[in-house]
């Protein structure tokens, strides 16, 4: 793969590391409170049969949690889009959901009673719920929901399965299967919503390259005729509607027939080139220019005067006889200029104006630029 094929990957699995934050963000929110209320009903639930303590301490750990992520994702919501990501928030992310799942884990532990199979199936119940719903919640990162759901599931299972009744060992059990279950269905989760946004990526950046192509001459950079006139079309209705100049600068190479003739169509071609760059680099960014065909080339200058656009196709005249495309020795052009005013009702007429003058300019020995005398 080249170095551009490379650096495309790089973006577009830049850009996959940001859908899946946002897509984390969205699809988690719901499980800060979720995992909280699951303790609440597990608490009321079996309240005669926990040790008040230890519940108490174990709802007033997940509540500073809970405060802590909704805070993270207070803050996340109201930080402008370009701060959201992945370097700024998945880390702070990854802390705050390993303490709650932490303190989820532990306490279902803590609060579960040695002598209370019922309290115990309980328990694994919630444990398991939470880590089943950990998947719809954490699945735009496979590595996340994994962890979570480990750190609810293993201290209340391990427990478990080193107890001596074959009931509670078989719980354990039991859930270890569920959890290998939840594990491999995360994988395939999020492996298809990484393929998604990847796919979702690689079809704007083709599109983006198959308009750029289908818009774009090859040799010079500039637009060609089609989009040339697509653009101009827009700017010249625009120009009209508020009422600004508009004015047309056509120019056509001289003699280039001789120029391909004495140094072959490769010296041609590049003489071609440096005419684009010269045209990119003459006019400001709202104007719009664009290779109409062979040698010869269009510009429209919004909200400009036809001296000022006189004096800008001077200025062009110059840097053209100025050019050094070895071994042709001299690279001329005729430019000719013409403004919208009373008579000019389309586009169309406004070009053949500026395309008459820069006939005379041809007329009258070229290398030269004139002026349309009425539009
Ligand atoms: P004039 O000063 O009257 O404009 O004369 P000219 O020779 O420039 O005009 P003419 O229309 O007779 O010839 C234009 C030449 O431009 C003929 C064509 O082969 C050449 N040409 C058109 N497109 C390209 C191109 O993409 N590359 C090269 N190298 N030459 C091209
Ligand atoms: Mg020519
Ligand atoms: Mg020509």
């Amino acid at each position: 793969m080249d170095h551009r094929g490379r650096q495309q990957d790089v973006h577009i699995a830049a850009q996959v590391r940001t859908d899946q934050l946002q897509q984390l963000f969205r699809q988690s929110v719901s499980a800060v409170f979720g995992s909280y209320l699951a303790a609440l009903m597990l608490s009321w639930l079996c309240w005669d049969r926990f040790d008040h303590a230890t519940v108490v301490t174990w709802l007033g750990l997940l509540s500073a949690s809970t405060l802590l992520r909704t805070l993270l994702f207070l803050r996340y919501y109201r930080s402008p889009e370009a701060e959201r990501t992945p370097q700024r928030w998945e880390r702070p992310y990854w802390l705050t959901l390993a303490l709650s799942a932490t303190i989820w884990g532990a306490g279902a532990l803590a609060v579960m009673p040695a002598g209370d199979l019922l309290a115990q199936a309980l328990v694994m119940l919630f444990a398991v719920g939470m880590s089943v719903s950990a998947v719809s919640c954490y699945s735009a990162y496979r590595h996340m929901t994994v962890m979570s759901i480990l750190l609810v599931l293993l201290p209340p299972t391990f427990w478990l399965l080193f107890q001596a009744s074959e009931v509670q060992v078989g719980m354990a059990l039991a859930t270890l299967v569920f959890a290998s279950f939840v594990v491999r269905a995360t994988h395939k989760l999020s492996d298809a919503l990484v393929k998604a946004y990847t796919l979702t990526h690689e079809m704007e950046s083709a599109h983006r390259i198959s308009t750029y192509a289908a818009q774009t001459d090859e040799l010079t950079g500039l637009k060609n005729r089609r989009a040339f006139f697509e653009h101009a079309q827009q700017l010249f209705a625009y120009c009209r509607r508020n009422q600004l100049p508009l004015c047309a600068v056509m120019l056509d190479m001289d003699h280039f027939k001789y120029i391909n003739d004495t140094y072959g169509h490769q010296a041609g071609d590049e003489v071609l080139r440096q005419i684009g760059q010269v045209i990119t680099r003459s006019f400001r960014a709202a104007d719009i220019h664009g290779r109409l065909g062979g040698e010869e080339f269009a510009v429209l200058l919004p909200d400009t005067t036809l001296a000022q656009a006189r004096d800008i196709a001077r200025q062009v005249l110059q840097t053209i006889a100025g050019l050094q495309a070895d071994p042709v020795l001299s690279i001329t052009a005729s430019l000719g200029v013409a403004e919208v005013d009373g008579a000019v009702l389309d586009l169309h007429k406004l070009i053949n104006s500026a395309d008459k003058a820069l006939y005379r300019a041809k007329a009258q020995g070229r290398n030269q630029v004139v002026v349309a005398e009425t539009a």
